[in-house]
């Protein structure tokens, strides 16, 4: 990583647009190297690391798509109904076997090869048996109600490049090419920290001015999500000497790691130097309400995060900063987070220059976007503010003003958790 000054982002100077600082993240952070070959069924939400090229075609060969009869389409007489002879049988299964008799019609099932000398099917609700005779209306088209081979893939082409993420689609199509494990990339192991002294663990008694520490459990949340393996290292105390050997303790079995809190101007925000001291500072204050100050760097090789310590500004910039670097290592092709569009049912002021993420409700009514309604309190320690919404409403830097009727960008936690 380039050794970068702070200053141009140090306190008082320009905020840091959260696209800049992820593409900063990005930029600085190669893939890392090395794949594992895993079975289809542990390969969820992993990350292809070679391109998948179909062996054969998919479908594999020419097939009925309906129960019905095949026949030759020159067969047909334009304008009238004909009548072809039935002559044996085809379920899915069997060999296709000998080419059909021009002037004869096969009774074929679902998924069955179609035999040589047929091109098209009639669905069975459409034809007339009578006698051993099957009348065909006329108007079917050339090569109706069957699949050619290689329909949807053909043999040789790109079926899934590197970098996919599998989702169950992905992974559907990786079998139906006859893959039963896939090259994918290791996964990144990214250890987590809290920092504060206020900070008790779950579990434990709470001590006079302690709080429980929230922001290791979100965020070890949020990463489960992701084809990772995460790390609970704890919570470090407010001493700069104690943070600093711990990420460079911890950076030597990492691949990243992820700090919230102390990470702001206050003399116990010791999480910015230590990342300073350990080599390089990125940046540090973003353009982003909630979730302001944000660091990173890297520490003995290994890039750290220091997100914020305010749970929902926490969560926010981990969207932002953490997701894409966790998937950057995991040589995931960049996606951006889903935005859908909603119209606002309320009004509300911000500052222009920084994108603010208000939580919202979103109800459907009778117009086709749903309404969003702002949750009543915005503070960015607020976790209720997440828990009793559905979805951020992103308001770009230039916007000042938002009013009811308004169309917003939103993300849905389901959809970006
Ligand atoms: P800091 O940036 O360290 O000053 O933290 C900002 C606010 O977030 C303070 O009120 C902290 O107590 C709170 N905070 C920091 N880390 C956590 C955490 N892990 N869980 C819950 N609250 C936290
Ligand atoms: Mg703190």
């Amino acid at each position: 990583m380039a050794q970068l000054s702070d200053d141009c982002f140090a306190h008082g100077g320009a905020l840091l647009s959260v696209e800049e600082a992820a593409s900063l993240v990005i930029a600085r952070v190669p893939p890392l190297e090395g794949e594992e070959s895993i079975a289809l069924s542990a390969a969820r939400g992993r990350v292809l690391a070679r391109d998948l090229h179909a062996p054969q075609p998919l479908p594999p060969f020419f097939n009925s798509a309906v129960d019905g009869y095949a026949f030759r389409h020159a067969d047909l007489i334009p304008g009238q109904e004909t009548a072809l002879r039935l002559e044996g049988r085809l379920a899915a299964g069997q060999a296709a076997g000998a080419t059909l008799t021009p002037g004869t019609a096969l009774r074929i099932l679902t998924g069955a090869p179609m035999p040589p000398g047929a091109d098209t099917v009639m669905m069975q609700e459409d034809a007339r048996l009578e006698g051993g005779s099957l009348y065909l209306p006329p108007g079917l088209k050339h090569g109706a109600n069957c699949r050619p081979a290689g329909e949807d893939v053909a043999q040789g082409e790109l079926a899934l490049p590197a970098g996919t993420r599998l989702g169950p689609a992905e992974i559907g199509l990786a079998a139906a090419l006859g893959f039963a494990t896939l090259p994918l990339t290791r996964r990144p192991r990214i250890g987590v920290f809290s920092t504060g002294d206020e900070l008790a663990a779950p579990g434990t008694p709470l001590g006079a001015a302690q709080t429980y520490d929230s922001n290791r459990f979100s965020l070890l949340a949020l990463l489960a999500a992701l084809p990772v393996e995460a790390t609970d290292l704890g919570i470090l105390p407010d001493r700069a000497e104690a943070t600093h050997r711990a990420l460079h303790e911890a950076a030597a079995s990492h691949d990243m790691l992820l700090t919230s809190g102390g990470v702001s101007t206050g003399e116990e925000d010791h999480v910015r130097s230590a990342i300073q001291a350990g080599g390089s500072l990125v940046f540090w204050k973003l353009a982003i309400k909630p979730g302001r100050p944000a660091a990173m760097g890297v520490v003995g090789g290994t890039p750290v995060l220091g997100l914020p310590g305010n749970p929902v500004a926490a969560i926010v910039t981990f969207l932002h900063l953490a997701r894409p670097l966790a998937l950057r290592l995991c040589g995931a092709t960049p996606a951006r987070l889903p935005r859908f569009a909603a119209i606002a049912d309320f009004t509300y002021r911000k500052k222009a220059g920084r994108r603010e993420y208000v939580r919202v409700s979103l109800s459907h009514g009778d117009n086709p976007l749903p309404t969003a309604t702002k949750y009543p309190r915005e503070g960015a320690g607020l976790l209720t503010s997440l828990t009793r919404s559905d979805a951020f409403a992103e308001l770009p830097e230039d916007v000042v003003s938002v009013a009811p009727g308004d169309t917003v960008a939103v993300l849905p936690f389901a959809s970006v958790f």
